[in-house]
């Protein structure tokens, strides 16, 4: 599941594994600068983001997983 945009200006990511999600909230940024923020904090977070596709230009892109289910999948 890649980051989305939700109404109001925030950034959404879910955990591919439990469906849990993590918002980033980007009101005064771009969509560049609040992708780069948003992807910073979620990783701060211990949030992991697997790349699914290398081709892809803008960060954030490809499998993210929650904190514990990260830890789930480092086994
Ligand atoms: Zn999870």
């Amino acid at each position: 599941m890649t980051i989305k945009a939700v109404p109001g200006a925030h950034l959404q990511v879910t955990c591919t594994n439990c469906n849990a999600t993590k918002t980033y909230c980007a009101k005064s940024d771009t969509e560049d600068v609040a992708m780069l923020k948003a992807t910073h904090a979620f990783k701060v977070a211990n949030w992991f983001c697997e790349v699914t596709d290398f081709t892809a230009r803008s960060v954030g892109v490809g499998r993210w997983y929650c904190a514990s289910c990260y830890r789930l999948t480092r086994r």
